[in-house]
């Protein structure tokens, strides 16, 4: 397995031989880390992840909280997800028109 070079788990999952994948593939990972909750899981290998911003409101003096969705590339050996699980994105070039960051760690749910 290769170092990603990102301090994360091993992922324990079996791999299925996707060559988009950092750990096992040849996919090549740089530029930004995030973390979001998995919000949606309707294609294969692909999943929907949503971040939380608090904004300042100038006008309002208060916070403002917004999501922001972006897709991101699950490689199998991350394993099963669930609707809610933390999970750690970093990003790879762009595999599809809309995703262009992959699932490194999956942190679970809450609790
Ligand atoms: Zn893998």
């Amino acid at each position: 397995m290769r170092d990603i070079g990102v301090d994360v788990k091993n992922p324990t999952a079996e791999w299925d031989g996707d060559v988009n994948c950092p750990f096992h593939g040849t996919l090549r990972l740089r530029g930004q880390v995030l973390e979001g909750t998995i919000a949606s899981l309707g294609m294969s290998r692909t999943v929907v992840v949503e971040r939380d911003n608090i904004r300042y409101m100038q006008k309002y003096e208060r916070y403002e909280k917004r999501t922001s969705a972006l897709s991101a590339h699950l490689p199998s050996c991350i394993g099963e997800v669930a609707v809610g699980d933390k999970v750690k994105l970093m990003e790879c070039r762009p595999l599809s028109k809309t995703v262009s960051f992959c699932v490194i760690e999956n942190n679970g749910g809450e609790a």
